[in-house]
């Protein structure tokens, strides 16, 4: 056992390291470095099988970097740069011997995954070896100036740097909207942004197009509650947006009636029921179908289903919150906004049907992965017709 594994699990190895020569002390320091380095490669190896095999999705997490977040407490950076390193690893194996030998660093790593290929792998490994940070910044700049494609006819389209800041600033200056910005350009801070630290800049580039087109708006909501504050117009646009998607896959919010309302009328129900709402024809139910997958082989013989009423897509999301309930082996609760959509308690394929009771809100990974459970496979193409559909008599 080396000097310094002797102390690795020991809380008191400071006082420890203060009763080492110097030399048992370098030697400590140059044993668990190379510990490290050989305990990364090894992590990147593992955690590389562990991604390919989506290990994240039984323990409740729809991504993998909120699994590594959650349970080891990396910051999203640091779990994004083990990811991408790992998935560099499986594609070129080589890479771990180098890291375990200290050629290359995680950072070091991270840096070439873009420009590795296979034809220039073992020449990478070599000349990219231990290289200063800076250094290995220009190596891979000159790699991708030796990959990029020969310039077409084409050029390529001047992409607009849109911030809050900039566009201001362009008005202040009198520009017009189509000027294009430098993207190196950082705009200094607003005053508001110095009075409010609270705020962020969201920075997107965008095309000319869009440039054109978000000055269109701007200037039709000039008399608008918004005016030509470019974040309230955004905010409008991303609300207006919410509202129609929300209501385009789940239904519009069920509106309540005010009591006078209920009290005038005598027929009406205080209280609607999915089993009142479910004697609404079917001409005026939405046709939208969330992505479900259907039974390869089950009782049901046909692949067609009938629509989940908006009524009750409505309060299915509205219950879940619009998160995902896929719960974990551990508890863990998914609870991911991301792209949600229906999913069956028991699948339709095994007689489940279309009530809220049966419905909850699952995240595509966790839709998938339920349904593999349930050995259920994809919606498979629609059929062609037996016959073909003679004239409309
Ligand atoms: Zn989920």
């Amino acid at each position: 056992m080396s000097v310094a594994a002797e102390f690795v699990s020991d809380c008191s190895v400071v006082e420890a390291a203060e009763g080492l020569s110097d030399l048992d002390l370098t030697r400590c320091v140059a044993d668990c470095a190379a510990r490290e380095r050989q305990s990364l490669a090894g992590l990147l190896g593992f955690l590389a099988e562990f991604d390919a095999r989506d290990l994240h999705e039984p323990a409740g997490f729809d991504a993998l970097y909120k699994y590594l977040m959650h349970h080891f407490g990396w910051s999203a950076s640091s779990a994004f740069k083990r990811i991408q390193a790992a998935r560099a690893c499986r594609c070129f194996p080589e890479l771990l011997p180098a890291i375990a030998a200290g050629d290359l660093n995680l950072s070091a790593v991270c840096a070439l995954a873009p420009v590795l290929k296979a034809e220039n792998l073992s020449r990478v490994l070599f000349e990219a070896a231990r290289l200063p940070r800076e250094e290995l910044k220009v190596y891979v700049e000159d790699l991708r100036a030796e990959q990029a494609p020969e310039p077409g006819p084409q050029r390529p389209v001047t992409p607009f740097q849109l911030t809050l800041g900039a566009v201001i600033a362009s008005e202040s200056c009198g520009a017009s909207d189509r000027t294009p910005i430098d993207p190196r350009w950082v705009p200094p801070p607003s005053p508001l942004e110095r009075r409010a630290p609270e705020l962020t800049s969201l920075n997107v580039k965008v095309d000319a197009s869009f440039h054109a087109l978000f000055a269109r708006v701007r200037a039709l909501c000039a008399h608008g509650p918004a005016g030509r504050d470019p974040a309230r117009v955004l905010r409008r646009g991303l609300e207006m947006l919410l509202e129609a998607e929300e209501k385009r896959r789940f239904g519009a919010p069920r509106k309540v009636k005010r009591r006078a309302e209920v009290a005038s009328s005598a027929d009406a129900p205080a209280v609607v029921t999915v089993s009142q709402i479910s004697t609404v024809p079917p001409e005026v139910t939405e046709a939208v179908v969330p992505d479900v997958v259907v039974a390869e082989s089950g009782p049901r013989v046909s692949y067609e289903r009938e629509h989940v009423l908006a009524a009750v897509r409505r309060e299915v999301y509205d219950r879940d919150d619009g998160c995902c309930t896929f719960v974990g082996d551990d508890g863990h609760v998914c609870g991911s906004r991301y792209a949600v959509q229906l999913h069956h308690r028991i699948a339709w394929a095994h007689g489940g049907s279309n009530t809220p009771e049966n419905l909850t809100l699952h995240c595509g990974p966790h839709n998938r992965l339920v349904g593999k459970r349930d050995g259920l496979g994809r919606r498979p193409p629609p059929r062609a017709p037996a016959e073909p559909r003679g004239p409309s008599t």
